[in-house]
């Protein structure tokens, strides 16, 4: 099993997508380890985004971010994390694929619905960098023979 971490960006709150995106996590199969809102900092995103900190739209995109609350995911399953990007789709909207979270409900590449970790390693830091320990729940899914037999 792996963690994975969604951010629902400011841009799904405004529209009132939180539910209809968070429900796409949920019927895929994946388990909700823990959920909140927090209003982040431009201090927390510029650690977030310091892969992009010499792109042109780096202080954009901490703007962006911080126009309201968002909503944090730790979401869970086997593969996770490729299954959280695969469900998300390219970066930009306009060319992610019909099906896909940025390919249904996105016309931007910067206002593109969700956050999700690309790697292990990212997974494991944006985690940490968004959760204490006490709020991620490791409580059993019931029908876990139902979503993977015995993969
Ligand atoms: P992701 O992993 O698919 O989210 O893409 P990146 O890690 O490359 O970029 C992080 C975020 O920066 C993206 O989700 C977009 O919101 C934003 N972003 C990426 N490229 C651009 C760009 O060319 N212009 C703007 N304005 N934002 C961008
Ligand atoms: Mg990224």
């Amino acid at each position: 099993m792996e963690k994975t971490l969604v951010i629902l960006k400011p841009c799904t709150v405004q529209r009132g997508l939180i539910g209809e995106i968070v429900s796409r996590f949920e019927k895929k199969g994946l388990r909700l380890a823990g959920m909140k809102m927090t209003w982040l900092t431009d201090e927390i995103l510029s650690e977030h985004y310091a892969h992009l900190k010499e792109k042109p739209f780096f202080q954009r995109i901490k703007d962006a971010m911080s126009v309201c609350p968002v909503i944090v995911c730790c979401w869970e399953g086997v593969g996770a994390i490729q299954v959280v990007r695969t469900l998300a789709g390219a970066t930009n909207g306009r060319n992610a694929a019909p099906g896909t979270i940025r390919g249904d409900y996105s016309m931007s590449v910067q206002e593109n619905i969700v956050h999700a970790s690309d790697s292990p390693e990212t997974a494991a830091m944006e985690l940490k960098r968004f959760f204490n320990d006490t709020e991620i729940y490791d409580y059993k899914l019931n029908n876990l023979l139902s979503l993977y037999a015995n993969d």
